[in-house]
């Protein structure tokens, strides 16, 4: 073919023919099915090293010739489904990592193949009107003004920075858009949180040019919530100091033990001192959706989640979307405008008098993916009684695994807030308490923890509570059980023993001593 009819009928090496599409989209669907229900057989975790996966793959560089599509997906297949850590397995308890909603996986393909980019309704009409409408209904499921303004965007990490930053544009008495970081008095900026929050803000203060010694971590109590009346003083002394107080961030659901800070005390505080009140609700603020159910014994201070001026919520947490999604959001609209939009010549596509809505101007991305349709088909799939039921479940197994730690004497249940549990493994023959015995029962958790990992059996991570490293099981898993919650403390006794006996110094040499 001459190359101007080739470019005439052209086909480009990307292209599938309809018929290849859907025979290698079709094997797919069936290799994936074959996953989901295979799951529990699976083992939870691989144990293989990085050199063995890099040695999969092999180094060469990128191959000069294509290569057929299906053949291809076969392969990466293959290699994912050999070669993974499944958080949908009912046995993942690990980190706050939800199972993820089959609906989800087939709603990413249905947006990957229309493409809309959310950025502008101009570019994605029904798009931005689903997104648009998830935010209300999670807003709706929190017990958050539906009338806010929200957004999508990757994770908690994310949703947190952009309420920081509509905090810090609303409450900067400088022009900080344009000033920035470098007027007289911002690094007079403080912000409150407690010890037990998550290292987003660390790295939100740092990007963001605060800096970590704007924080001011407030400690916590025996339960581990921030304590109130420490908060109020060191506003006031920062205040008499000169320093300029704006924020005050509390947690639905810290990332350790899921404990809930006294939201409604934190808001009212901010109230009196005209501060910004953000509630880092990643993990747990999907529980409020249980606030009125009056059987489900959730901590009622999830009811100030109300009261906040900005909420982050993970819906790859709690609402078990497929990675990545969080979501923002901020009680008045117009504060994520003024701290987010400009309006360049290259974008004519102002909001206009037909009221469309341009999520480029109300947070940092500017192309953006449909992230929303993953999460509204779930939603709609479940329904508000089906989330509440499967969020409700989650606690419930949590609380089981609880009892189920305390009957048996090699293990101490240390925590049980929300779906999280901790215990640890203390051996028959230990008194936890002293020193010594506390510093090798952190290391024979931190051994035991490696080996269950490894195990495949259950994949547990770990917190430290009161400086002791426990093992933490976190439940936003709707596969999980409670036959996976029953079958937990003997993996995890059987496991400690080994452990035990292979790392306590002089312990071998009893073993030995006793088989003689
Ligand atoms: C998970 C979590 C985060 C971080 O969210 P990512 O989605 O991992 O970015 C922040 N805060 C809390 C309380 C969390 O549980």
């Amino acid at each position: 073919m001459e190359k101007s009819q080739a470019l005439r009928y052209r086909i480009a090496p990307l292209e599938m023919t309809p018929s290849e599409f859907r025979k290698a989209g079709y094997r797919l669907i069936d290799q994936v099915a074959e996953l989901l229900c295979t799951l529990p057989e699976r083992p939870v975790a691989p144990n293989e090293s990085p050199a063995t996966l890099r040695a999969l793959l092999g180094s060469h560089s990128l191959p000069e010739q294509g290569r057929d599509a299906s053949t291809l997906l076969d392969e990466a297949a293959n290699l994912l489904f050999d070669h993974s850590v499944f958080n949908g397995h009912p046995r993942f308890m690990g980190f706050i990592t939800s199972s993820a909603t089959p609906i989800g996986a087939l709603g990413e393909m249905l947006s990957a193949a229309v493409n809309p980019n959310v950025g502008s309704s101009l570019l994605a009409p029904m798009a931005t009107e689903i997104e648009a409408q998830v935010v209300r209904w999670i807003a709706e499921m929190i017990g958050y003004p539906p009338d806010c303004g929200g957004l999508l965007v990757s994770g908690g990490n994310m949703a947190n920075c952009v309420c920081l930053l509509a905090a810090r544009k609303a409450k900067a008495s400088w022009d900080v858009r344009t000033s920035g970081m470098s007027a007289e008095k911002s690094h007079r900026l403080r912000v409150y949180t407690s010890s037990e929050t998550h290292t987003w803000v660390q790295k939100a203060t740092d990007m963001f040019g605060l800096g970590t010694d704007s924080i001011r971590w407030i400690p916590a109590d025996e339960a581990l919530r921030m304590d109130a009346v420490a908060l109020r003083e060191q506003i006031q002394a920062d205040r008499e100091a000169g320093d300029l107080p704006f924020l005050v961030i509390g947690t639905a659901g810290t990332v350790s033990t899921g404990a809930v800070d006294p939201l409604p005390e934190l808001a009212a505080i901010c109230r009196e001192y005209g501060l910004w009140f953000h509630v880092d609700g990643a993990y747990g603020a999907l529980a409020a959706i249980l606030l009125d159910d009056e059987k489900s014994a959730i901590p009622p201070d999830l009811k100030g989640i109300r009261e906040a001026d900005s909420v982050a919520v993970d819906p790859h947490k709690w609402l078990y979307a497929p990675l990545e999604a969080g979501c923002v959001f901020v009680r008045t609209p117009e504060f994520l405008r003024d701290a987010f939009s400009y309006h360049p010549p290259y974008y004519p596509c102002d909001e206009d008098a037909t009221g469309s809505l341009n999520y480029y101007e109300y947070g940092p991305q500017n192309s953006r993916g449909f992230r929303a349709l993953k999460i509204w088909l779930a939603l709609r799939q479940a329904g508000r009684e089906g989330y509440a039921g499967m969020i409700s479940d989650d606690i419930k197994l949590a609380q089981e695994l609880y009892r189920v730690v305390e009957r048996q004497t090699e293990l101490q249940a240390l925590t049980q807030d929300l779906s999280i549990t901790t215990f640890r493994y203390v051996p028959p023959d230990l008194m936890p308490g002293s020193q010594e015995s506390e510093g090798y029962l952190n290391v024979l958790n931190a051994e035991l923890l490696t080996r269950l990992q490894k195990s495949g059996e259950a994949f547990l991570s770990n917190a430290v509570v009161r400086g002791a490293f426990v093992l933490r099981a976190c439940i936003v898993n709707f596969r999980t059980s409670l036959e996976d919650i029953e079958a937990l403390p003997g993996i995890v006794i059987r496991i400690g023993r080994e452990a035990d006996a292979a790392i306590r110094p002089g312990k071998q040499k009893d073993q030995e001593r006793n088989i003689r």
